[in-house]
């Protein structure tokens, strides 16, 4: 399929790029950090050559969620929209953007929030899951109270929140101890972008804010699969919760998901039939997966041509505004 729109393509600057450094073995890290730095020829030539029209940009992970120091993480978050603003600005066919925002400061990030979208064009914000604050210890999830501010003056602003993964921190990583192949995208990320994702949904967030737009990668991260069991039980025994209705009612109200690193057909169809062909975005996760492999799979995926247009391009229209495309 030609025209393709993809939604989680990552691009690293010096100050973030050592984040991604180990998830890969020593021979393979150049090619991949001239990959992920690059915001001109390499990513043009391969979504050129597998019919890709644009890539909706996002910085590497966890980068500003990861930077202690909330000053430093106000900086280095500016340093990063500007970067990718510049490469939108010179390829405004090609590129769109996701703002990198500092959420150990929530002023700051609602001021950087502002400054992305309405005085650098941002058609979202891409957040890496949970924020350290302060020192290696101390982290927020955005369920918590200090993040209500945020929340509003993003239903304000009316632009979607991508949850994008980050490994758990260590103390809630103990299930996988000895067993180090299951951290990262393996498996890990998956858990912990879910269980941020659940918390949300369950802290009432929706109830509060319901014209919330909500990003999900990789296929949902299993929820599509499992939210029917989660509500189940729930519903049993509330213990409490204070979300007020089921919880996949607020997902196929508010809730998108993107193929990214997950090109595998069944799980397309269990996360379409669930929530529709109108809430599935392609994605590759460039570049920690091939360009290649997303767009071979997508374009030879059995869906039907009507469906594989809206996730390949136009749900990305419509839910972005992208005038003019
Ligand atoms: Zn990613």
């Amino acid at each position: 399929m030609k025209g393709k729109i993809g939604l989680e393509e990552h691009f690293a600057i010096q100050e973030t790029l050592g984040d991604s450094e180990r998830y890969f073995p020593k021979d393979v890290w150049p090619k991949f950090s001239a990959k992920i730095l690059d915001l001109m020829k390499i990513r043009i030539e391969e979504m050129d050559e597998y019919g890709m029209d644009m890539m909706i940009l996002s910085l590497n992970s966890p980068a500003i969620q990861a930077i202690y120091d909330p000053v430093r993480a106000v900086e280095v978050a500016k340093i990063a929209n500007d970067t990718m603003a510049d490469a939108i600005a010179k390829n405004p066919k090609r590129f769109r953007g996701f703002a990198a925002l500092p959420m150990q400061d929530v002023d700051g990030a609602i001021r950087e929030m502002q400054r992305a979208v309405n005085d650098l064009g941002c058609v979202g914000v891409l957040v890496n899951g949970y924020s350290q604050i302060g020192d290696a210890d101390t982290y927020k999830y955005l369920d918590d109270p200090i993040y209500e501010p945020f929340w509003s003056e993003l239903e304000k602003l009316d632009v979607p929140f991508y949850m994008h993964p980050r490994d758990s921190m260590p103390c809630n990583s103990l299930m996988v101890d000895g067993h180090p192949w299951l951290a990262g995208a393996a498996w890990t990320f998956g858990v912990e972008t879910a269980t941020h994702t659940l918390r949300l949904l369950c802290s009432g967030l929706w109830d509060r804010h319901p014209k919330l737009k909500y990003i999900l990668g990789h296929l949902g991260e299993t929820l599509p699969f499992c939210i029917w069991r989660t509500d189940s039980r729930i519903a049993r025994e509330r213990r409490g919760v204070p979300a007020k209705r089921p919880l996949y009612e607020y997902m196929a109200e508010s809730f998108w998901f993107t193929t990214s690193g997950q090109f595998r057909t069944p799980s397309l169809w269990n996360t379409i039939m669930e929530f529709s062909s109108s809430r599935v975005l392609f994605a590759t996760d460039f570049p920690f997966e091939e360009v290649s492999a997303a767009c071979e799979w997508f374009d030879n995926c059995s869906v039907g041509d009507t469906d594989k247009m809206l996730i390949g391009r136009q749900n990305s229209i419509d839910l972005f505004r992208l005038a003019g495309l």
